[in-house]
């Protein structure tokens, strides 16, 4: 799970880690309002989505009068921000972040990520700030220094030392460098994060480290014992097909193919995926039922594939584990008569009753192609719809 910017600077001002001081607004009205409060002479008005890359997409903007405040958040409230995060779509604007003006002196780079290679939360971080930090690694990989955490010591101020001295820092900022990781790591351990990341980390006029933007990421697991976290849910900014898809309990994650795919368990699920693209299609998604689905959680997951305009095929590939081949025949059957279903449907079945299941499905006077195993069922569904070069 995602949240905004202003949301995850509130996580970081609770751990004591210096943010501008900034108030969220919904309306134009609420924006000059709330550079009422702040005072002082330099505001920033900031798009907020969950999606990075706002400020050369026209989502950050400094205002120097409190008219200048209100004319950005009228023109940012409600526009369709494209940065390279969003996609062609781009993402509208719903609140904006009305925040303290900082002078700047210099623009670094901070995050924290759980490293899938060493399962250890690594601290990455550059003197080359404000800019994305793939771009950095892939011109000048030199200005990127990391350190691993030991889960068993937890942070220590080395680690801290350690890329201070890396990024060749004065000693007072990195002192406060030091301080800052320590508080970070500390919100990343206690909001089951899977990563923090703040870029730029600034040295401001005054000398010292803030935090000028924020994006943190949770893991989904733990979200059940993080209701703060939770409770910080925008549904706004998910996808509506993958929000429905939790709702019945499927896990469906959309992608930009042409093959919708319909499958028990992860594992095969990714598999699926894989050998479609061997055989030159796109999949249109990810999807796992379960293991023990219902005909009605088949009959969803079919409604949930077809609601993909991109969709121009289905491929189902079940194991009948727990889950009988008959009872998932018996579903697409019904799912495929309740909607009508108008393209290529290839089926591959295994395990308990699958002989039965092939029955069902040969006998109901629907043209569905079954296939025999993987590799022929995703030959049948590339030849049926045709293949598309990768997107
Ligand atoms: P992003 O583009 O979505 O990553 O949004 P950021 O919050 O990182 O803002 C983009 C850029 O706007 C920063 O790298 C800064 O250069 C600039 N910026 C943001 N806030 C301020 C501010 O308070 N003062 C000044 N001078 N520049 C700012
Ligand atoms: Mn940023």
């Amino acid at each position: 799970m995602n949240i905004h910017e202003y949301q995850a600077k509130t996580i970081l001002a609770k751990y004591g880690i210096p943010v501008p001081r900034g108030f969220v607004a919904y309306t134009a009205k609420e924006a000059l309002e709330n550079a009422e409060k702040l005072g002082g002479g330099l505001w920033v008005v900031k798009a907020q989505i969950h999606a990075g890359g706002r400020g050369k997409a026209g989502g950050v903007k400094l205002a120097k009068t409190k008219d200048e405040v209100k004319d950005y958040a009228a023109k940012m409230l409600g526009m369709t921000l494209v940065t390279h995060q969003t996609g062609p779509a781009g993402q509208e604007v719903k609140r904006i972040y009305i925040e303290e003006g900082s002078s700047i002196k210099k623009e670094l780079y901070l995050s924290a990520v759980l490293d899938r290679v060493t399962s250890r939360i690594t601290f990455i971080a550059s003197s080359e700030g404000g800019m994305d930090i793939e771009e950095v690694a892939h011109k000048n990989p030199d200005a990127i220094k990391k350190v691993t955490i030991d889960p068993v010591t937890g942070y220590q101020q080395y680690h801290g030392r350690t890329i201070a001295f890396g990024l060749g820092l004065s000693n007072d900022i990195g002192s406060q460098l030091v301080d800052f990781m320590d508080k970070l790591y500390k919100a990343f351990m206690e909001t089951d994060a899977s990563q923090i990341e703040i870029n730029p980390l600034i040295i401001n006029g005054d000398g010292k480290l803030v935090a000028l933007d924020a994006k943190f990421n949770f893991d989904d697991n733990a979200l059940f014992r993080q209701p703060d976290v939770y409770a910080m849910r925008d549904e706004d900014e998910e996808d509506p097909l993958e929000r429905k898809a939790a709702k019945f309990g499927l896990s469906y994650v959309k992608m930009d193919g042409n093959i919708g795919c319909m499958v028990n368990g992860a594992g095969l699920a990714m598999a699926t995926m894989d050998i479609i693209k061997l055989y030159g299609g796109e999949p249109a998604n990810f999807l796992d039922v379960g293991g023990g689905a219902s005909k009605e959680k088949v009959m969803e997951a079919f409604k949930l594939i077809m609601s993909d305009p991109n969709v121009e095929g289905i491929l189902v590939n079940i194991f009948g584990g727990i889950m009988r081949c008959d009872i998932i025949a018996e579903g697409i059957i019904a799912a495929a008569r309740e909607i009508s279903l108008d393209v290529p449907l290839v089926v591959r079945l295994a395990g308990t009753n699958v002989e039965l299941g092939k029955k069902i499905l040969a006998s109901s006077g629907l043209a569905i192609q079954p296939a025999d195993d993987l590799a022929d069922a995703a030959d049948k569904i590339v030849r049926a719809v045709g293949k598309k070069a990768a997107a």
